[in-house]
């Protein structure tokens, strides 16, 4: 089985929304931003795989016009206007700092006995001193919070089984907010991190219910219509076919 830090997550969440999301494949609601962050990742992957000693604004600019087809809809063209202009704050703020990058969108893959370990890096940069940063771009129009360690471990992992290395600190690049948290990184030992994604592939496997768990992040929540902890008259399951894909309810 594979497991991405998303899935772990979602399970460590409640166990009836990772049911509904990965046993019974029900897709999620789409989301207005979706395309916007999807273009901003994608511009600034393509400008920092070629960056040049001067790094120049209209280059980023035009890597991200290219990520929209030619016939937008307005609420799109709206969405192409902010991101120019959030890739023009964000462009400004770095001055004349640019980065040494090693690896843009960098994807790691660990194969941990019976199940594997997925993910993908947005950047990895070697700083003047020699340490390595990794960089995640988040595109949430909520208020930035303090790191996951949690996911912070598992970029470790995920650096380590890519490059045999590990890196100093995280960046988390708030596009939406015109900020960064920054996360150093003093615990240098992955295998309590190993231990802990075990642990949690172990509680998935061995999770015969898969219970809601309500909370806040309900709020947030695509399935809310099929929750019976949220909804009296829950909407009935969709049926999981057996090539995994999905077979509507009746
Ligand atoms: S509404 Fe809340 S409890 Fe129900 S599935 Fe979603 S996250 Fe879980």
């Amino acid at each position: 089985m594979r497991f991405s830090y998303t899935r772990l997550e979602t399970y460590r969440r409640c166990g009836f929304q990772y049911r509904l999301r990965y046993q019974l494949r029900l897709p999620g609601q789409p989301r207005p931003g979706t395309r916007l962050a999807l273009a901003l990742h994608g511009a600034l992957a393509e400008f920092y795989r070629a960056l040049p000693p001067e790094p120049r604004l209209d280059a980023l600019l035009a890597a991200f016009d290219a990520q929209w087809p030619a016939d937008l809809v307005e609420r799109d063209v709206r969405a192409q206007e902010e991101g120019r202009s959030l890739l023009t704050d964000y462009f400004h703020r770095h001055g004349d700092q640019w980065p040494r990058v090693l690896a843009v969108e960098e994807p790691f893959r660990l194969e941990l006995g019976r199940y594997t370990l997925m993910g993908t890096l947005d950047r990895v940069d070697e700083l003047p001193d020699g340490t390595l940063q990794i960089v995640d771009y988040k595109t949430t129009r909520t208020p930035p919070v303090e790191p996951d360690t949690f996911q912070l471990d598992l970029y470790q992992l995920g650096l380590a089984a890519k490059t045999g290395r590990l890196a100093e600190r995280v960046v988390f690049e708030y596009l939406r907010h015109g900020t960064r948290r920054v996360a150093l990184l003093d615990d240098r030992n992955i295998r309590p991190t190993l231990e802990r994604v075990e642990r949690i592939v172990a509680a998935v496997e061995g999770d015969d219910v898969l219970a809601p768990n309500p909370g806040e992040h309900c709020r947030r929540c695509d399935y809310i219509d099929y929750c019976p902890a949220l909804r009296g008259d829950p909407l009935p399951l969709p049926l999981a076919a057996p090539d995994g894909q999905l077979a509507l309810g009746i």
